[in-house]
Formats: C-alpha cells, sequence, structure tokens
C-alpha cells in the first residue's frame, strides 16, 4: 500500500482559512490505494485511476439522425417541391447495399447508415409519399440530419480522464467505447468511531444524561456516499488504554481513521494523547463556522481525522475537509462541488475573517430562480436543521452582514451525497 510523508498534517499552528487547509491537503496528500479492474456496472462511483482512449470513432460511419428519406442536396428545388423515386430502404443494423444515384430518394430510419451518394436526409414529418415518389418541401440545408463518423468522438481521443468520480452516463461512455471493464480505485478503507461517555447505541434505553449517537450513522453514510468503504468501530469509551488499543487495531487494516466528538479544547482528552503516542495529531485550527477546531495526524503511517461532536458541525467539516481528503487519498482530482449562486432570502450578521456555512430550505420565487431561507435555529448542535435544509449557503471571509436579495453561493446536498 502507498504510504503519505510522515506528518504530513503538520502545519505553523495558525488559524486557516478552508483554502488554505484545502491548498495544504492538495500539496501534502497523494493517492494511497491500489489499481482495481472493475466491470462496468460495478465501477460506478469508483474513482477512475485510467484515461479511457476510444480506439474507434464514435459514430464509426454516416449515419441518419431522423427517420426521413436520404437524398442528395443539390437535386432538391429551394423554392418549390421536389419529387424523387424512393429506390431502396436503409435501416438501423441494415445498411442499403445498392446504388443512390443522383435524381434518387431512400427510405432511411434513425441509426441507419447514409447510403453511398445522398448528404443529407429530410424529415419524414417535411415528405409525403405519392406511390414509390417522395415529394419533399422546400428549405431543408445542405448536410441536415446526417451524423458524421467520428462527430461524438475522434479515434484515439481521451474519453473519460483518471480522477473522474464515475457517474451513470461515464459508465455509458465507456461502453460506447467498447470497454467492459475499467481501472478504479479501489475503495478507501475507513475505520469509523464516536467518543464520548454520554453516547449510548440507538436501540438501547437511554441513561440518564445519556443521548443516542448519531454522529457515527451520519458520518458513515456520507463516507460511504463519497465511495469509501466504512468499518463502523463503535463508541470509544473515556479510557486511555482500550482507545490506544482500538486505534492501533484500526490503523493496522484500514487507510483512515476517522471519529467525531472529544476533540473541543480543554477537554480531558484521551483521543488525543492516544493517537499522539503513536504518531502526530496537529490541531488544524479552521475559520469557518460551524466547526472548528479539526484534529488531523496519523496513526503510525494511517490518517487520522477527528471532526468536533456537534451534529451539524460534523456535516459541514465533513464536507469541506474529510470529502475533499478522501476523495484525493483515491486519486480524485475533482475536490470541490459545485456551488450556484441563489438570491438570499433572509438577513445575517457574521464575523469577519471567517467562512460560515448557514444552513437553508430553498423555495423557488416563481419566476425560474431560488430563494434561500435560513433555518431558524442556528445551534450547532441542532440536527433536525440539516435535515430540514437543502443544502448550505456559503458566506465569505469578507462580508459581515448579507442582507436579503442578495446573491450567495449555495451547496446543495444533492451535489455531495450521491
Ligand atoms: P464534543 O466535541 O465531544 O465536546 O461534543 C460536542 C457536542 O456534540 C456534545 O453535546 C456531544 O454530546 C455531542 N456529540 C458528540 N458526539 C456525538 C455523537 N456521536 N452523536 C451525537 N452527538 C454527539
Ligand atoms: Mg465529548
Amino acid at each position: 500500500m502507498a504510504q503519505l510523508s510522515d506528518d504530513c498534517f503538520a502545519h505553523g499552528g495558525k488559524l486557516m482559512s478552508r483554502d488554505e487547509a484545502l491548498e495544504l491537503l492538495a500539496e501534502r496528500l497523494a493517492r494511497v490505494t491500489e489499481d482495481a479492474a472493475f466491470d462496468l456496472p460495478a465501477a460506478l462511483g469508483h474513482i477512475l485511476t485510467e484515461d479511457v482512449v476510444s480506439p474507434i470513432a464514435v459514430p464509426r460511419q454516416d449515419n441518419s439522425a431522423v427517420d426521413g428519406y436520404a437524398v442528395y442536396f443539390d437535386d432538391l428545388d429551394h423554392e418549390a417541391e421536389t419529387r424523387l423515386p424512393v429506390v431502396g430502404r436503409a435501416a438501423a443494423g441494415h445498411p442499403f447495399n445498392g446504388a443512390s444515384a443522383r435524381g434518387q430518394a431512400v427510405r432511411i430510419f434513425t441509426g441507419a447508415l447514409m447510403p453511398d451518394g445522398p448528404d443529407t436526409v429530410m424529415m419524414q414529418e417535411d415528405c409525403r409519399r405519392e406511390g414509390d415518389d417522395v415529394i419533399i418541401k422546400p428549405g431543408i440545408k445542405r448536410g441536415a440530419n446526417r451524423r458524421l463518423a467520428g462527430e461524438d468522438i475522434a479515434a484515439g481521443s481521451t474519453v473519460l480522464q483518471a480522477g473522474r468520480r464515475l457517474r451513470p452516463q461515464d459508465i455509458g461512455q465507456a461502453a460506447a467505447v467498447g470497454r467492459t471493464s475499467v481501472t478504479v480505485s479501489r475503495p478507501l478503507k475507513v475505520a469509523l468511531f464516536s467518543t464520548g461517555d454520554e453516547l449510548s447505541e440507538p436501540g438501547h434505553t437511554l441513561g440518564e444524561g445519556q443521548i443516542y449517537d448519531s454522529n457515527r450513522f451520519t458520518l458513515g453514510a456520507l463516507l460511504r456516499a463519497a465511495g469509501c468503504l466504512v468499518s463502523d468501530l463503535g463508541i470509544l469509551r473515556d479510557r486511555r488504554a482500550a482507545i490506544e488499543e482500538a486505534l492501533l487495531r484500526a490503523a493496522a487494516e484500514h487507510d483512515l481513521i476517522v471519529t467525531s466528538g472529544g476533540i473541543s479544547v480543554g477537554e480531558e482528552d484521551h483521543v488525543k494523547q492516544a493517537v499522539q503516542s503513536h504518531g502526530q495529531l496537529h490541531a488544524w485550527r479552521l475559520a469557518i463556522k460551524p466547526g472548528r477546531p479539526i484534529a488531523l495526524g496519523q496513526v503510525g503511517n494511517v490518517p487520522f481525522v477527528g471532526l468536533p461532536g456537534n451534529p451539524a458541525a460534523v456535516v459541514v467539516t465533513f464536507l469541506n475537509i474529510v470529502r475533499p481528503l478522501v476523495l484525493r487519498l483515491m486519486g480524485g482530482s475533482e475536490l470541490s462541488p459545485h456551488y450556484f449562486q441563489v438570491t438570499a432570502g433572509f438577513t445575517h450578521k457574521k464575523k469577519k475573517n471567517r467562512r460560515e456555512w448557514v444552513r437553508a430550505r430553498l423555495e423557488p420565487t416563481g419566476d425560474g430562480a431560488w430563494l434561500a431561507r435560513k433555518f431558524p435555529r442556528e445551534g450547532a448542535g441542532i440536527l433536525s436543521s440539516l435535515v430540514e435544509s437543502d443544502g448550505l449557503v456559503e458566506l465569505p471571509e469578507d462580508m459581515t452582514l448579507l442582507e436579503p436579495g442578495r446573491s450567495v453561493s449555495f451547496l446543495p446536498f444533492s451535489e455531495v451525497l450521491s
């Protein structure tokens, strides 16, 4: 297995912007997973690690884009109807084998090879049949409705680039150039823990002061949605020896360890000490809200990420830091999801020099645009705020006051959860 350099998460300890953090991850992290050949149906959602080059032109030969009649453009009258005899038939998979001379038409269907000679296809809706003749309306352009060989893909061209996460249409593209399998990154193996003595497993009766562990379920789903193979390793209790043992065992069998909770400043913190005694740990103080701080380090050579415990902070830090990180470890090239511009439907005051993500629901404005409505309760612990939201409004560092009507960046959850 490929290994990261020793202490790849070290930094000066200063407050970091999200962009600085991403740059650092992109610089220091490399792929750690090996190649795997996957049959096309199984390759969906995996990161391609080869350039897929087409050995053929697509289409291989000129063919018709519509059902109609293949004709010589120069035979057509541009002002009045043209009458031509129909001398043959070409259907998809059944080419016309005869010759079509000047002054003749061939009945043709979508996907059928163009017969030798004719350069244009007249749509059947613009034609009339009279016995063996076809009568064609004036007004078509030369070469209309004819698909040219190679107009989709030129032979020898790269149709899918390494680093791409394969979507359904990408799988189809590989098939369209004749592939049955592709080389992808094997999924990243991630060990997932929650930490905290207040946590109880769902299904159990809650004791005094206990809450159900939800983060492990949110994070497990987020990691799987990012293409990882997740080992759910349960809850780490605040006992140093047990934590060390669990982390070492996880490091032996995984590419990444992710925990949530127990890394806040000042906490009596065994996770931090356990990681430090078997590797390195660095607090990344990120200028983001919700979310800071995050702990990044290594247990032996295996990267470790400790996220904050608050459920909303978990999701925001996952999307901004962990998702790019896991994609990077699998050789992904597109680390940032797409944000879209929407109109703010709320007022929001924020601190300068900090990037904030506001949970919001989208409403149609009625004129084809979207209005973002802020979820009324903003606490980082409020998981229902995420459930009720469609995504996150991103407010840049230099902003201090957002007023309704302004255009803002919006990250739909649908961009990152599939
Ligand atoms: P911490 O980061 O450990 O100080 O936790 C911050 C808040 O998040 C506390 O209210 C915790 O109870 C809560 N929390 C921590 N871990 C989880 C978890 N796995 N599921 C739900 N809430 C959690
Ligand atoms: Mg805790």
